[in-house]
C-alpha cells in the first residue's frame, strides 16, 4: 500500500547527517563515501539544450521524487517533480510537486501563461502545488484583462477531491477575490478540472494544433495513476509518472517515441539505508514494487527505442549525487543519451 508520508521519509532518511552517518558506516561503500562527503553539484541549469526545439522548449521545474526536501548545506535544492512544456508560447505543466509554481516564475515564465496542467496521479510530491499555480495563475490576469482565458487540469480519480477540498479551505479568499476585488472570470470559470479514470488502452486527453496528449494506466501499487505521450509538432516525448516495474503496458505505449522522463529509485542505496535504520521490510518492498530501479529504467528505454533518456523524480533527491552516478546505474542496460534531470534545466 504506498504511502506518500512513507515515500518522503526514505528521502528524508537520506539527508545529509543520515548520509554522512551511513557512510562512515560499514554498510556505506567507499564510492558512496566520497560522492556524499565531496563537493556537490549546484541544482542548476547546465549545458546545451538537446531537446528543445525551436518550437518546443522543455524545462524541470522540480527534478526530485517524494515528499521531502532534501536538504545538504551548501547545495540548492531539488524541489518537487515537475515540467514545463511551451509549444509556440503554449505552457503546459506536467506534475506539480513542491515548489514548482515559483519555479515557473524563476524559468521565466508569468503563471498567467500557464494553458494546462496534467497530473500522473495525487501523491503529495506531484499535486502539493496544483492549488497555488490553479490560484495564483488565475490572480495573474485579474481584473478583467483576460476575461475568456481558462486553465485547463487534466488528471486521474482523485484530482476532483482535491480540487473540492482545495476550494473550500480557500472559499473564504476566492469569495473575496471574485466580490469585493472584483476578479473575473470566477475560479470555478477559470479553472476548467478533468478528471479520468486510468485507461487500461491509450486514451486522447487533449489535442489541437500545438500539443497532442495520450495518456495510459501506469501501475503504482493501489494509487490511480497514469504516464503521458505528449507530442508537439516537432518533438515527441512520453512521461511514466511513478510506476513499478510490472503490471502495466507503459512500455509498448512509449515504443517510438523520441524522448523518454522516467521516475527512477536508486534501489540499492535506498535498502542498505532504510535497513540499516531499522525500517520495516513491508516498507521496504512497497518502495522498490512501486518505483523503478536503474536497470528497469534502462531496459524500459531501451526496449521503446528512445534516443534520450532523461532521469527525473530522483529517489534519494539527495543533491551530492552527481550525474555521473546516475548515468553510470543506468548505462549498462541502455545505450543512448542519458540526461539526469536538474532544476530550471532547458532539456
Ligand atoms: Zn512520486
Ligand atoms: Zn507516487
Amino acid at each position: 500500500m504506498p504511502d506518500p508520508t512513507q515515500e518522503g521519509h526514505v528521502n528524508h532518511a537520506i539527508s545529509r547527517r543520515t548520509a554522512l552517518k551511513s557512510a562512515a558506516g560499514a554498510a556505506a561503500t567507499a564510492g558512496l563515501a566520497k560522492m556524499l562527503g565531496g563537493p556537490a553539484p549546484a541544482a542548476a541549469a547546465e549545458s546545451t539544450p538537446v531537446i528543445s526545439t525551436e518550437r518546443t522548449k522543455i524545462v524541470i521545474l522540480g527534478s526530485q521524487g517524494g515528499q521531502n526536501l532534501t536538504q545538504v548545506t551548501g547545495t540548492a535544492l531539488r524541489c518537487g517533480t515537475s515540467v514545463l512544456i511551451d509549444v509556440d508560447g503554449f505552457v503546459t505543466v506536467l506534475d506539480c510537486g513542491c515548489g514548482s509554481t515559483h519555479r515557473i516564475a524563476e524559468a521565466g515564465y508569468d503563471l498567467n501563461r500557464v494553458n494546462k496542467v496534467l497530473i500522473t496521479h495525487c501523491h503529495a510530491d506531484h499535486i502539493i502545488d496544483l492549488g497555488s499555480i490553479a490560484t495564483l495563475s488565475w490572480s495573474s490576469g485579474r481584473n478583467g484583462g483576460e476575461p475568456d482565458r481558462r486553465l485547463k487540469i487534466y488528471g486521474p480519480t482523485g484530482v476532483d477531491a482535491y480540487m473540492r477540498h482545495f476550494r473550500k479551505g480557500l472559499a473564504m479568499s476566492i469569495a473575496d477575490q471574485e466580490g469585493p476585488l472584483g476578479q473575473v472570470p470566477t475560479f470555478d470559470k477559470y479553472a476548467r478540472w478533468h478528471e479520468f479514470k486510468p485507461p487500461r488502452k491509450a486514451k486522447k486527453v487533449y489535442s489541437d494544433g500545438h500539443i497532442d496528449i495520450r495518456t495510459i494506466r501506469v501501475k503504482h501499487g493501489s494509487v490511480p495513476a497514469v504516464g503521458y505521450r505528449i507530442r508537439t509538432p516537432d518533438v515527441d516525448m512520453v512521461f511514466s509518472g511513478d510506476r513499478g516495474a510490472v503490471g502495466d503496458t507503459f512500455p509498448q505505449f512509449a515504443k517510438g517515441a523520441e524522448v523518454l522522463f522516467h521516475e527512477i529509485i536508486d534501489e540499492d542505496l535506498v535498502v542498505r539505508t532504510l535497513t540499516a535504520q531499522g525500517a520495516a521490510p513491508t516498507f521496504i518492498e512497497h518502495l522498490i514494487n512501486d518505483h523503478c530501479n536503474p536497470a528497469t529504467v534502462g531496459q524500459v528505454a531501451t526496449e521503446a527505442g528512445v534516443g534520450t533518456l532523461v532521469l527525473n523524480h530522483l529517489i534519494p533527491g539527495n543533491p551530492a549525487l552527481t550525474d555521473d552516478y546516475w548515468r553510470a546505474l543506468v548505462a549498462p542496460h541502455y545505450s543512448g543519451r542519458i540526461i539526469v534531470a536538474k532544476d530550471l534545466m532547458v532539456v
